[in-house]
């Protein structure tokens, strides 16, 4: 069968990576996808968000799955576009994809659902979250833009001071444009934070090995909030008996709560967690696979993927049984443009790719690349994910550091303590 991956970062070249390994898969597509699925399949020039081009992409090419990689075409509706016209997709309707898509609904779903997560108010307006604010403790609390802003419409806040300025960001200002035409105000939780990842037809869930993102920009978790440094899974901090918890307390209330709404969710569903000490509570959904997760969970997956996506389009993911994974952990470290996740420079040629390539047990997944007259060139702000696995998780680190240490470009920067917090815990 041919597929086609819609997307072009980490997590969509690791999809189409594996997804080519399939003996059933005959052509990979990827729209737009970056130089590294130029490598590892075919790509297409369309862009992330051009439903029709996608959905006649697919008719006119034999497609017979579609995965939308990223939230943004799933909030629009790209896989019910694809659906209606007799196409078969992997993710979640526009209806269920609210879950990532506005922060209310999901705040409002999980209240239903009874799944714990931070105590949290709804605000229409800058003037009642003002009132809210200057009449309430002055406990810190996060500001969130209600709809997607790229990472940035969350604003964790030490003080009422932050939270006022916070508020007049979002409400008043509109920095983050019609996102900000609700906001929620929410108790802030402390503790370490984890991603568990499910695979889900609406009915049947599996639950993937849970992983470890890091989103500040700068080592020891300081600095600005990114898309992601790199992760590891899985991570020691989430225990197997926590995974259950998760399971049975998050993730299967919440899919039956979308049942009941009439939005079945089918697709990825991805519980970023707070661990706290009165246990785990849920920060956010997200509706598709995490980047940079998905990249050392899908280097550990030994079971073909198409198998289990297929499964999930099919409604019969409980013919599906376990997974299987190696056994060794994974490792990712996201290298970046200098200046990301501000502005930066574009279009340095990008050295040490097969050095890199010629080390056993690592693979390097692009995100910001293309290709402009026969060279690798960074053209994003997270550029690769070098990826590694090894038989511990301090040795997966080393591994895949000694890969960054092969590649070069001007301004390449990466953190240097991805997976410390699992090499802590063990
Ligand atoms: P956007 O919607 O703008 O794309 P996002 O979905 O990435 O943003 P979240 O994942 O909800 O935003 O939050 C980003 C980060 O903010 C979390 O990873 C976490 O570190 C922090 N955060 C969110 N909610 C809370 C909370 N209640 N308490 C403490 N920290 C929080």
């Amino acid at each position: 069968m041919n597929v086609l991956v819609v997307g072009n970062g980490g997590r969509e070249h690791a999809l189409a990576w594996k997804l080519a390994q399939s003996s059933r898969v005959k052509d990979v597509f990827v729209a737009p996808g970056n130089a590294g699925t130029a490598a590892d399949a075919v790509n297409v020039d369309i862009s992330v968000t051009d439903i029709p081009a996608v959905v006649k992409f697919a008719k006119d090419n034999d497609v017979g799955l579609t995965i939308v990689g990223p939230e943004a075409p799933l909030v629009a509706g790209m896989v019910d576009a694809l659906q209606d016209a007799g196409l078969r997709a992997f993710g979640p309707s526009k209806a269920a994809a609210e879950l990532e898509g506005s922060k209310v609904f999901c705040k409002n779903l999980l209240r239903h659902a009874d799944v714990p997560s931070a105590d949290y108010r709804v605000f229409r307006d800058a003037e009642s979250a003002t009132h809210y604010l200057t009449e309430r403790d002055d406990d810190p609390v996060v500001v969130k833009a209600d709809g997607l802003a790229a990472g940035k419409g969350v604003i964790v806040c030490r003080n009422r001071s932050e939270a006022l300025i916070a508020v007049d960001r979002i409400a008043a200002s509109k920095e983050f444009g019609e996102a900000g035409n609700r906001l929620v105000i929410e108790e802030r939780l402390v503790g370490q934070e984890a991603s568990v990842l499910a695979i889900t037809d609406g009915r049947t869930l599996i639950t993937l090995p849970a992983a470890q993102d890091h989103k500040p920009a700068y080592d020891g978790d300081q600095g600005p909030n990114t898309g992601g440094m790199g992760a590891y899974c899985p991570t020691p901090l989430v225990t197997d008996e926590m995974l259950a918890g998760v399971e049975e307390s998050v993730l299967v209330p919440t899919i039956h709560q979308m049942k009941r709404n009439r939005r079945p969710f089918r697709g990825v569903l991805y519980a970023g967690l707070m661990l706290t000490k009165g246990g785990p509570k849920v920060l956010e959904y997200n509706v598709r696979f995490g980047d940079p997760e998905c990249q050392p969970l899908l280097m550990r997956l030994k079971t073909d993927l198409l198998d289990v996506l297929d499964a999930a389009v099919d409604g019969r993911l409980d013919e599906v049984g376990q997974l299987e994974w190696d056994p060794r952990p994974a490792v990712c470290v996201v290298m970046a443009s200098e200046g990301y996740p501000g502005s930066y420079e574009k279009g340095y040629p990008i050295r040490g790719l097969d050095e890199a390539a010629r080390l056993d047990d690592v693979k390097v997944f692009h995100a910001g690349t293309s290709i402009i007259d026969g060279q690798v060139v960074n053209t994003g702000g997270r550029v690769l994910g070098v990826t590694a696995l090894g038989d511990t998780v301090a040795k997966a680190k080393l591994l895949a550091y000694q890969a960054v240490k092969c590649i070069r470009w001007e301004g390449a920067w990466c953190r240097k303590d991805i997976a410390d917090k699992a090499i802590t815990v063990a």
